[in-house]
């Protein structure tokens, strides 16, 4: 057995995979040497013996599981082809019964080779992670393993270093490749306080790096943990065929058995030819080729999309992508950047300073883009903040707390009386696209800030992408009409749903679901997760970082890029239709050779070649095509 590095299982002496390969090797002499022996020397039955030497050895594990489950009467494929293969055998027909089950387990081999090379190309993204880190303990700076490094020590990284663990930068600045993570190789500038993660490249500069995650809970390994799920989730076929399998193959042992009986029987069709037929037609009925043309399709593009830092979590999800026909996007940090600016702030009866103050110190507590916002612009004109008591957070439409004992709103319209002095500048400065909050008691505003936020960049290609694909595009947002209206416009969305709660947006998506079937919902902040729990398909974007949005997703997009979608409707439609070709060849191709079986064109060798290895390779060759761009 031939002991492989990589591979623990063969270190300790019982991997599957290299016997396999040992095995088919030996068959793989065995079987043109029984041929040469049978056909061509007058030995005839030596040639026999190795042929059916051959077929036992490549055929050890059809074989064992088609006679355990005759024994017990019941029906899979492995029974088709163990009947077939005794049939070519006892019709003294030996090169065709090695045959049979020599190229099936090519076929099996071939699908195994896919499965591990998609799973090998996503576990290959851990290596990129270094084994080491250099640590500061105390004066010394020194490299230990990376598993010795604890949450919250410091790790040195050099321009030219890949980082070792994820944490935040202490010191330093740098741009970083974070395209094993991302997909994205455009380099991302870090200054102290933003994240870096393991596996991600620093180019230039010199980093200190506070480590805030052990070596499994890093990003990477989380989205190699992911992906492998989801590829294994798909790639063992058994369910789905055991139970197909159970009516299926009964049905067609019967249908070879009256084809071997009434043609002899009606037409005189002498009983040997009839029952090689027979043959043919249970070797053509194995719906192997057809079961894994779908799944290697699904590992295909949930491996390509994962080397593009989207991170797809399950075959339904793949495919739902393509299949729906509505998207509903989030505005703020979705379509927007996010990243608001105050552009003005309006006092009545207090100074300017004090709406500011006041609402920064209520803001500070808030994680909201809107409280960044208020923050800054606080932090720019040097306010000094209150002290506030009784803090809370009313999702999705402000926040509340207590000021020297006065208790404190700061939000949209819907947290306060309907009229009152400043309506006036709330409609004027609303009617300029900008996103009004109001500060105030229960009883009286005193002031409001105006703040606005830019478009993505790509949302409006995005959009008219998907709108050319035929998706209905859609907005819903937490923000006033016009605002939503206004940046629906300007993107090219075409419906804007506005002054949505969280819930109000799962009550929409529900009704979208009703209405269009299915629905993919892309959002990003933590008050869009119901929403996205609830859509057929959630998209979290700009992920990387946040752990909540990568586990509850079924589809993260690690870099804040609205491309992206497109790009994975692109990959879904593709996998879908390369999934519906291997479905519709595997078909045609078997119904063709069971019609050229039945009036004696086909060998049981070629049933095999053509109907079933052929048709696995032809599914998995196809299917990597999904991997390419552009084709
Ligand atoms: P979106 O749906 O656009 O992502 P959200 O649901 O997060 O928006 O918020 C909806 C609205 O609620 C905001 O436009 C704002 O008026 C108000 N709001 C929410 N959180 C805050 C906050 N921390 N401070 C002020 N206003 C807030
Ligand atoms: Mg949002």
């Amino acid at each position: 057995m031939p002991v492989h590095e990589e591979c623990p299982r063969c270190r300790s002496g019982v991997c599957e995979t290299h016997r396999e390969v040992a095995i088919f090797a030996i068959a793989s002499l065995l079987f043109p040497a029984g041929v040469y022996v049978e056909y061509f020397t007058p030995y005839p039955l030596a040639g026999t013996l190795l042929l059916l030497a051959a077929a036992v050895i490549a055929g050890h594990d059809v074989l064992k599981d088609g006679l355990l489950a005759l024994i017990r009467f019941r029906f899979n494929i492995a029974v088709l082809i163990t009947i077939a293969a005794a049939g070519a055998f006892l019709t003294e027909n030996p090169a065709e019964g090695a045959a049979v089950l020599y190229l099936f387990a090519i076929a099996e081999f071939l699908e195994e080779y896919a499965a591990g090379r998609a799973h090998r190309s996503i576990a290959s993204l851990l290596d990129i992670a270094p084994q080491t880190a250099r640590v500061r303990r105390g004066d010394e700076e020194v490299v230990v393993p990376v598993s010795e490094v604890t949450v919250g020590e410091t790790v040195i990284v050099r321009p030219g270093d890949t980082i070792p663990l994820d944490g935040l930068v202490t010191l330093g600045e740098s741009s970083v490749d974070q395209a094993p993570i991302t997909g994205e190789s455009v380099p991302v500038a870090k200054v102290a306080g933003d994240g870096v993660y393991a596996g991600t490249r620093n180019l230039d500069g010199y980093l200190e790096v506070r480590v805030t995650k052990s070596e499994e809970a890093s990003t990477i390994a989380r989205v190699v943990a992911l992906v492998t799920e989801a590829q294994a989730h798909t790639s063992p076929t058994e369910a789905f065929i055991e139970r197909f399998a159970r009516y299926y193959t009964p049905a067609v042992i019967l249908a070879a058995v009256l084809l071997a009986i009434i043609p002899p029987l009606a037409f005189e069709v002498p009983f040997i030819e009839a029952f090689y037929r027979a043959l043919i037609l249970l070797v053509i009925s194995c719906p192997c080729a057809l079961a894994i043309s779908t799944p290697v399709s699904m590992v295909s593009g949930i491996t390509t999309a994962a080397h593009n830092g989207v991170l797809i979590k399950g075959r339904d999800a793949l495919e739902a992508v393509g299949l729906a026909r509505v998207i509903v996007f989030d505005k703020t940090g979705t379509l927007t950047t996010g990243r608001l600016e105050v552009d003005e702030v309006v006092a009545f009866g207090v100074p300017v300073t004090e709406v500011l103050a006041v609402a920064a110190s209520l803001e500070a507590r808030s994680g909201h883009p809107i409280a960044e916002a208020v923050m800054r612009r606080a932090g720019e004109e040097a306010v000094s903040l209150h002290d506030v008591e009784e803090f809370a957070s009313i999702t999705g439409r402000g926040v509340r707390g207590r000021i020297g004992g006065v208790t404190y709103l700061l939000g949209n319209e819907s947290l306060f009386p309907d009229t009152g002095a400043w309506r006036v500048e709330y409609d004027r400065l609303e009617g300029e696209g900008k996103t009004v909050i109001l500060a105030g008691t229960d009883s009286a505003v005193i002031g409001l800030l105006a703040l606005s936020d830019l478009i993505k960049e790509d949302a409006e290609e995005t959009v008219a992408t998907l709108k050319a694909r035929g998706i209905r595009t859609m907005m819903l947002t937490g923000d006033g009409e016009r605002v939503g209206e206004a940046v629906a416009r300007r993107i090219g969305i075409d419906e804007c749903h506005a002054g949505l709660l969280p819930e109000d947006k799962v009550t929409m998506v529900e009704r979208l679901m009703e209405r269009y079937g299915l629905v993919v919902m892309v959002g990003d902040s933590v008050n869009d997760a119901p929403a996205l729990a609830r859509a057929n398909v959630g998209v979290a974007m700009g992920a990387i970082g946040s752990d909540i949005a990568i586990e509850a997703a079924d589809i993260v997009v690690m870099e804040d890029e609205i491309s992206r979608v497109a790009y994975l409707v692109a990959l879904s439609e593709k996998t879908i239709s390369v999934v519906r070709q291997n479905v519709a060849t595997a078909v045609v191709v078997k119904l063709g050779i069971a019609a050229l079986a039945v009036v004696g064109f086909v060998t049981l060798w070629m049933a095999v070649a053509f109907g079933d290895m052929g048709l696995s390779l032809a599914a998995i060759v196809n299917a990597l095509r999904i991997g390419r761009p552009g084709s």
